[in-house]
């Protein structure tokens, strides 16, 4: 198989809710990589956490508000809309199969990708993908192990190759570092603060609108 098309990103998350740190990652990353689009699939159900305190559907009306503006950023419904536990392989594995030509490339902070081996059939996600790890200078990769002999191998330094392959580099990539994290958003409004620009006004919100957080221990 050989691509036609331009690579496209693919941000999965729980995005309970949805805030800066992410949207500026996939946004970085869409322009440096030259990305057609990045897809931002929040997960149904996540696997390796506690269930999200936001239910599914205004996890992904929080995500469509984050990005009706931004032509380069898509609200992907697909895990919303499979309504099982998401597992990230699944995605990939439809996604191949609606764009055989298509590079895809997963976005992944890298506090995520420390813990790549754990997730669901870990070792077929470079099958399918490209891992483009979002790197902040308070994260170090490991020197030795898994992941450190998959990066050895797998290690691209020209951009270049994930339009010319569909899947199987990864490339790592500084973006703006920006400690935001949805847990603290979360704790904020609870507590009664203001979150505001930590996350879009849009999403602030959505999340007033519907008493979210505020009305839920977290
Ligand atoms: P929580 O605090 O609830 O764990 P979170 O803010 O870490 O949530 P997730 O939905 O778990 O958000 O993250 C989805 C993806 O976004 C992951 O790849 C994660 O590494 C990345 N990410 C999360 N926060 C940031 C940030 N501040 N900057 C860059 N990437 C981020």
């Amino acid at each position: 198989m050989s691509q036609t098309h331009k690579a496209i990103g693919i941000l999965g998350g729980t995005f309970d809710p949805i805030h800066m740190g992410h949207l500026r990652m996939a946004l970085e990353l869409y322009e440096a990589l030259d990305l057609a689009k990045v897809h931002i699939i929040p997960c149904y159900q996540p696997v390796h956490r506690k269930l999200p305190t936001a239910t599914p559907k205004q996890r992904l009306a929080m995500v469509q508000c984050a990005v009706e503006t931004e032509p380069a950023l898509y609200a992907d419904d697909r895990e919303i809309k499979r309504r099982a536990p998401s597992f990230t392989i699944d995605s990939l594995f439809e996604m191949r199969h609606e764009m055989p030509n298509t590079p895809l490339c997963l976005l992944v902070g890298i506090d995520a990708f420390l813990s790549f081996t754990s997730w669901h059939r870990f070792t077929e996600i470079l099958n399918q993908a490209h891992i483009i790890v979002a790197h902040r200078p308070q994260y170090q990769l490991p020197s030795a192990g898994i992941i450190a002999d998959l990066v050895k191998e797998r290690l691209q330094h020209e951009f270049s190759f994930i339009h010319e392959n569909l899947a199987g580099g990864i490339l790592l990539r500084p973006i703006t570092s920006l400690e935001i994290s949805a847990t603290d958003i979360r704790k904020q409004i609870a507590m009664g603060k203001n979150p505001r620009y930590l996350l879009p006004d849009s999403v602030y919100n959505y999340i007033k609108e519907h008493g979210i957080y505020s009305i839920t221990p977290i």
